[in-house]
């Protein structure tokens, strides 16, 4: 019935498919989410199914799931693939350790450990550092927040709050920050979001003028979240600046930086990221300018007693052997957790900081030349800025949301819409580094040819207008 050895011939004749699909369909045929169930057999049932039909199944499903490793996927904050990663994730699945105990993951412990303390150097961080690996950037905000959360009132681990903390971040942070602030028990009406200025940056002015008015209601400022890379613009709070008002009134600054905290990577970029090694948390995710497969996200602490202290427990059916320092369940927030270093740390090892460095400096220069492109064509207009991978731009005044739905329903290229302030407009984001320059005019191009083959695209505007 399963023997590894066949199975794996299976899979490596699928990929080949896969591949294939990838260079001569690079967006996959779109099933109408409505026709889903009839147009693939996804059913379940009590009997097996034998091998041949197994086989056309899955490779069905393949040729079906979007694609998002090819040169026209722009949709998300991640696309492309890093075959080394892949490689490592290949072997973390086929090892299947969890990563709980130094027993039952030997020296994957150590591969995690290395890849925390080097990002932590790299953060500036002191030797009291440590950090986790979370399921992902959601989660990793999740973490800082608890941390926060007990830093200021330790008591809360117990008794659960009882006081009015707040906590503060940016209207353009991600949306992950208000669940957190539910599940932390805080509470979504207990957070302060703080303006930006024009280029979407956390405005520190704001942030101290709403601390103050806060403590004179006596309320407890608790917790700062500043992000490096928002979602939609790519824009960097000053975290110099906000450091400066969370030491004067004692307030855990968490670093977001899932989606750009890799710069730490890169000496040209690094600058954007300055004060991070003020803050108490920071977070970013491999999985985003990276390019290694979902999920492999990283906190990291300035002080380590505050992950062990908000997240440690006692269970002595699992912690047998060795020290709390090689038994890293006592950080996480799970019990059996997946081993998502692996893959980095074999990218990492292979091509060297070096190489992770070019791959986030590339995707600047893949997104200067988009913008260079944006800027000298008066088709266009231009609404994100300089030292960001997100390139936001309209075109012709066609509205995007129509644009954006009308290039996916026809496989043409898989790209998404953003909103700042008062303005919305399609987000390219250049984020997959296998893609060159002239990949990226490509894009262009067939949003233009595409246009012109659909005029009534530029009529839904007119109509509205
Ligand atoms: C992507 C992103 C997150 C969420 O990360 P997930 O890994 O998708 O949970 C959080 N913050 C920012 C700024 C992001 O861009």
């Amino acid at each position: 019935m399963s023997d590894i050895n066949s199975d794996l011939a299976l899979f490596n004749e699928l990929v080949e498919v896969l591949l294939s699909e990838e260079e001569n369909n690079p967006v996959a045929e779109r099933i109408e989410a409505s026709e889903l169930y009839d147009a693939i057999d996804l059913s379940l049932s009590d009997g097996p199914l034998v091998d041949d039909q197994f086989k056309q199944v899955l490779k069905e499903i393949l040729v079906s799931t979007p694609k998002t490793a090819t040169r026209l996927f722009f949709n998300q904050l991640f696309g492309g693939r890093q075959s080394k990663a892949v490689l490592g994730d290949l072997l973390a699945v086929m090892l299947n350790n969890s990563m709980y105990t130094y027993k039952v993951a030997g020296p994957q412990v150590g591969i995690e450990q290395e890849i925390i303390k080097q990002s932590c150097d790299m953060v500036g961080y002191g030797p009291q550092s440590n950090g986790t690996f979370p399921t992902g950037g959601s989660m990793s905000n999740y973490m800082a927040l608890i941390m926060g959360r007990d830093a200021k009132d330790p008591n809360c681990r117990a008794d659960g709050i009882t006081k009015p903390l707040i906590i503060y971040t940016s209207v353009a942070s991600h949306y992950s920050n208000s669940k957190n602030a539910s599940f932390a028990g805080i509470g979504r009406n207990n957070i302060r979001y703080i303006a930006t200025d024009s280029e979407g940056r956390m405005d520190p002015i704001k942030l101290e003028e709403q601390i103050i008015k806060d403590l004179s209601e006596g309320l407890i400022p608790t917790y700062v979240n500043a992000t490096a890379g928002t979602t939609v613009l790519g824009a960097f709070d000053p975290i110099d600046q906000i450091a400066d008002i969370t030491e004067k009134y004692n307030i855990w600054l968490h670093v977001d930086g899932a989606y750009c905290g890799t710069l730490i990577f890169s000496k040209k970029y690094k600058h954007l990221l300055k004060g991070m090694e003020r803050s108490n948390s920071f977070s970013y995710n491999a999985h985003k300018m990276l390019g290694t497969p979902l999920t492999c996200s990283i906190i990291l602490v300035n002080d380590k007693k505050q992950l062990h202290d908000s997240f440690s427990n006692d269970a002595t059916y699992l912690y047998q052997t060795d020290g709390d320092d090689f038994n890293l369940g006592k950080t996480s927030f799970q019990c059996g957790r997946r081993n998502d270093a692996l893959k980095f740390w074999t990218l990492w090892k292979s091509i060297g900081k070096d190489g992770l460095e070019q791959i986030i400096d590339h995707q600047f220069e893949l997104a200067d030349a988009a913008r260079t492109y944006v800027k000298s064509n008066p088709d266009y207009t231009l609404y994100s800025f300089d030292d960001s991978i997100a390139v936001c731009f309209n075109y012709k005044d066609i509205d995007p949301m129509a644009l954006c739905t009308a290039l996916y329903e026809h496989q043409i290229t898989v790209v998404g819409f953003g909103s700042f302030q008062k303005d919305t407009f399609v987000r390219f984001v250049t984020i997959n580094a296998n893609n060159s320059k002239e990949d990226i005019l490509n894009f262009f191009k067939v949003v233009e040819e595409f246009v012109a083959e659909h005029p009534e695209l530029e009529k839904v505007k007119e109509l509205v207008a």
